[in-house]
């Protein structure tokens, strides 16, 4: 038989943890269908990966590709790195269900400008992604903010019981519709006037449909572990399995507690599904909050829209320019 495509003498991690071995794998259309040694093997095209290591695709779980993965389809910087899916909505902010009349609220327009934001139903959105055609895999969360976007005129306090309602609807309609689950974002400013009461009837019903809850945490400073206990609950009571996003000790004060946010984290894993992700770099990654700027740390600007000029640059530099002081 002669195979679409052979790679020959790869370290293989086959992904399932075990250490890596060497084999030849061979691909028929778009399933592997051998894995071993074939030195007669022939195929249409053959890649030497001189001991390089293959793997399965890597699954990014943590990405606001949202409106990504429609403008640039081709997804390099994705692709170029091994991933092969991406899991957007995170923390809190999501494409759909979406439709905005003016402002795209902080931090939403992470994901993009106010054309955008078109998606007025979980399904349009995963028909743009269709019809886009990306090169990698996407599942979607939906996120709190982008709810209370949809139904409060508001960010500035908790949401009313019907308010409440009206996301619980959208939510669930979305869930129905193919969403992975729900991801807050309880440190923005857009949301952290959403009480744990706010989150409940959310998250149980993410619970119901059998999804996951995410949650960029309320705290991430001085009061991380209170914010984790927060989340425990927050995802007990809807029985819903948990992911905290990117843990962190954030804050210089915060430094060296990463063994006790673990040990928590362990300690909740054995009573619920309690699991979190991290960056894998030296450094945050959000949009500018002035509660979180310090001398402390060196803070880069990679964009602005109001000051594009200033991108690359660091705030300190910027601030001293402009007669700041911090
Ligand atoms: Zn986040």
């Amino acid at each position: 038989m002669v195979y679409d495509l052979l790679i020959r003498n790869a370290n293989v991690l086959d992904g399932s943890g075990a250490a890596h071995f060497r084999a030849d794998v061979a691909i028929q259309g778009e399933r592997i269908c051998a894995i071993g040694d074939m030195p007669y093997a022939t195929a249409a095209n053959i890649i030497d990966a001189q001991e390089r290591y293959l793997a399965p695709g890597f699954i990014d779980v943590h990405t606001h590709d949202d409106t990504n993965v429609i403008r640039t389809p081709e997804m390099l910087p994705k692709l170029t790195q091994g991933v092969t899916t991406v899991v957007v909505g995170n923390c809190g902010i999501s494409a759909s269900p979406v439709t905005l009349a003016d402002d795209v609220p902080d931090p939403m327009n992470l994901l993009g400008k106010l054309d955008d934001f078109r998606y007025s139903s979980f399904s349009a959105y995963a028909n743009a992604v269709d019809a886009a055609a990306p090169s990698i895999n996407v599942a979607a969360l939906v996120g709190h903010t982008s709810l209370r976007s949809q139904v409060m005129d508001s960010f500035a306090r908790p949401a009313t019981a019907e308010e409440i309602t009206q996301m619980e609807m959208l939510l669930s309609q979305a869930l129905d519709e193919g969403a992975l689950g729900l991801s807050s974002g309880l440190a923005y400013r857009n949301a952290i006037h959403a009480p744990t009461t706010e989150m409940a009837p959310l998250v149980a019903a993410v619970g119901k449909s059998g999804g996951v809850y995410t949650t960029h945490l309320r705290d991430e400073f001085a009061g991380l572990l209170d914010a984790m206990d927060e989340a425990f609950a927050t995802a007990r009571n809807g029985q819903v399995p948990l992911v905290i996003s990117h843990l962190k000790c954030a804050g210089a004060g915060n430094w060296g507690g990463a063994g006790k946010a673990l040990s928590k984290l362990e300690a909740a894993a054995q009573h619920q599904h309690a699991h979190c992700d991290c960056y894998p770099y030296t450094a945050g990654s959000s949009t500018l909050d002035l509660g979180q700027v310090t001398d402390e740390i060196e803070i880069t600007i990679t964009w602005s829209t109001p000051h594009p000029e200033q991108a690359r640059r660091p705030l300190k530099e910027i601030a001293a320019e402009w007669g700041y002081h911090c």
